[in-house]
């Protein structure tokens, strides 16, 4: 049995067509590894949105060609395989085979076809509803948590980003076979899906089937509908878009217990001007009102956004007012970046006006502001109940468990192991940036 391991970077995407690529190498007879060293085949799925992650692709191939004893097979998945095609042959020397993410359900053949003495095959996919929608059976990062992908690609094209090059447009899985998987899962014993996309909410699927009955304006709200109406225990989702945020979707939070109360909006920047630049579609006042609804829910629905500082034409005074929605906003959590210029997008072709060593001043006084801000705002947590899916040992406490709340924070308490897979009320003694810890009550 030829020993497979994969490396994954990046969003969730990725990491769900990495699980999915593992489920179908061991149906197709690969023992898929966790061990590096010893594998006869190493695959990295890589990520094209930072230059850093880029990187790390080059670095990976080139550890694996100066090491030492037989060299593994490489495969380069994902967003800069499809990018760069078969370029990255030449580019990176010791790279077998390449598969785009339009061909992630291919990997196994194309496998098969390089241990068969075949050399160098790019396969990027053909056309771009070749996506392969297959759920992830038996390589789940978790056994009661289960990404399910809804919608693949973009038609944003926000223009810092290079995802709709890299994935192509956008597609909706039907709701009938998104309730159909989400039902498997659940008979699996699966407690938590993630519904996930590049934009959920953007979801719009070519046919009503499985939606018929709900209410809802968006097909995406109709969707939580009828998923939370599978009886599975949580569903969460991310990441959404801002201009197709409705309010029906905040409506089915609020009559569903099991859409969990966590909603992941970036807004990117705090300045009309710059958003423009960036073609995010967005202003700030609509965006201040859909936190101001969900601020006002009676789900208290944690909130969490990515922003971009040092964008080409930021200017002081747009920095500022980024700060200010910060302040304004106290997110739960958010991801801050630097803009790192990705060529193949329109801002690349902008002037970088904002020079290193001033990005890197706003990013942290950004972060420090968001500190600030998320100090208050986690506080809120301290001595509440939250209902926490117990996932795992937890290296933080001794017998400690680690899970997430429905609001999707880590909260590590004392417990059994025979807790795993359920859900425990957990009272918060201990708040702080990145996890909680807390008591079982
Ligand atoms: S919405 Fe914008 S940032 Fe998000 S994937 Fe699409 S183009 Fe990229």
């Amino acid at each position: 049995m030829k020993k497979v391991y994969l490396e994954t970077y990046g969003c969730q995407m990725n990491v769900s067509d990495s699980e999915r690529v593992a489920t179908a190498l061991g149906r197709d007879g690969f023992e898929v590894t966790a061990d590096a060293a010893g594998a006869d085949v190493v695959l990295i799925n890589t990520c094209s949105v930072r230059e850093k992650a880029e990187q790390k692709l080059y670095t990976q191939v080139g550890r694996i060609r100066h090491s030492e004893g037989p060299k593994p097979i490489v495969g380069v998945l994902g967003c800069v395989a499809q990018l760069e095609g078969e370029t990255l042959l030449k580019k990176i020397p010791g790279v077998d085979f390449v598969v785009g993410t339009r061909a992630v359900g291919r990997v196994g053949s194309i496998l098969n076809r390089t241990l068969d003495g075949e050399s160098e095959i790019v396969d990027l996919g053909e056309r771009e509803d070749e996506y392969d929608w297959t759920v992830a059976d038996t390589h789940r990062h978790s056994p009661y948590v289960a990404f399910l992908p809804i919608i693949e690609g973009c038609n944003k094209f926000c223009t810092y980003c290079i995802v709709p090059f890299s994935r192509g447009r956008e597609r909706s899985l039907p709701a009938s076979d998104i309730i159909r998987h989400t039902l498997e899962l659940k008979r699996r014993g699966v407690k938590e899906i993630h519904l996930i996309g590049q934009n959920v909410n953007s979801y719009r699927p070519e046919t009503e089937s499985g939606l018929e009955g709900f209410a809802g304006k968006s097909a995406f709200s109709r969707l939580l509908r009828a998923v939370a109406a599978t009886g599975i225990e949580r569903i969460k989702f991310t990441t959404s878009f801002p201009r197709d945020f409705h309010e029906d979707i905040v409506e089915a939070i609020e009559t569903h217990e099991n859409l969990c109360n966590w909603v992941h909006l970036p807004v990117q920047s705090g300045s009309n001007r710059v958003l423009k630049l960036m073609k995010r579609g967005h202003t700030i006042d609509r965006y201040i009102k859909q936190i101001d609804r969900m601020r006002a829910s009676s789900r208290d629905i944690a909130i969490t956004t990515d922003i971009i500082v040092g964008f080409p034409g930021e200017t002081e005074a747009d920095f500022r007012d980024t700060v200010e929605l910060v302040k304004y906003c106290g997110f739960d959590s958010a991801y801050i970046f630097k803009y790192s210029p990705r060529p193949g997008t329109p801002a690349f072709e902008m002037d970088d006006t904002v020079s290193a060593a001033e990005k890197t001043l706003r990013f942290l006084e950004l972060e420090n502001t968001h500190k600030a801000s998320q100090h208050k705002c986690l506080e809120r947590y301290n001595e509440k109940v939250l209902k926490v899916l117990a996932e795992g040992i937890s290296t933080r406490t001794e017998n400690g468990i680690s899970g997430h709340s429905t609001c999707h924070k880590v909260v590590n308490f004392v417990g059994d192991k025979a807790v795993l897979g359920s859900i425990v009320n957990v009272k918060i003694t201990k708040v702080k940036a990145n996890s909680m810890f807390g008591e079982v009550v």
